[in-house]
């Protein structure tokens, strides 16, 4: 049976947003996300990262690097809350207008946000109820790839999302919900689910 599930973007809403993180000890959780993750884990609500990562795309540094600054985020997650992603998805192509340089992850892709590849190939791969699922982003890129899949599209104000609702950055987008972090906007999917 398909089950809902809750995706989460990476950079400004589950570690503080620093650009390019080019050392993984750069790499810090937001307060209060490992037990709002942890909370979703105890209602066992699948939990999935879904981030665009250009950084491959524009030489920046190489594909295993990523890879390092996922394993920092979950060894923080279980560290600090025993929290878990049940799956991570990212991106690391671009598009040559949009700055990728390196041949190898230098195309347009499916899975580049605001395209809804990452979560169509979590639900395959899940058997994840798109309709009944949630994204939580800092940008309005976020919120249109959840609405152009169906999902409720959730904005936090960390990271870069206090700016996209003073219009000082990306575009005007429609969130069914704005959250101050992660932890409220946890708690407002719980409410939606009819969990708590
Ligand atoms: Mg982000």
């Amino acid at each position: 049976m398909t089950k809902p599930a809750v995706f989460l973007d990476r950079d400004g809403v589950l570690n503080i947003e620093a650009g390019y993180i080019h050392h993984v000890e750069d790499l810090h959780l937001i307060p209060g996300v490992a037990k709002a993750v942890r909370k979703l884990n105890d209602q066992q609500i699948f939990c999935c990262l879904v981030s665009n990562q250009s950084g491959p795309a524009r030489g920046y540094y190489g594909d295993n690097h990523v890879q390092a600054l996922h394993r920092r985020l979950c060894d923080l997650l279980h560290a600090e809350a025993g929290a878990k992603l049940d799956a991570l998805y990212y991106c690391p192509y671009l598009s040559p207008p949009e700055g990728g340089t390196d041949p190898e992850f230098t195309r347009w892709s499916t899975w580049r946000k605001p395209n809804t590849g990452m979560l169509v190939a979590a639900a395959w791969e899940h058997d994840l109820d798109l309709r009944q699922s949630f994204v939580v982003g800092d940008k309005a890129t976020d919120v249109d790839m959840a609405h152009n899949a169906g999902c409720v599209g959730i904005l936090v104000q960390t990271g870069y999302g206090s700016s996209v609702l003073s219009g000082a950055y990306q575009h005007h987008t429609r969130p069914d919900y704005i959250a101050p972090d992660l932890a409220v906007a946890v708690d407002w999917i719980f409410q939606q689910m009819g969990t708590l």
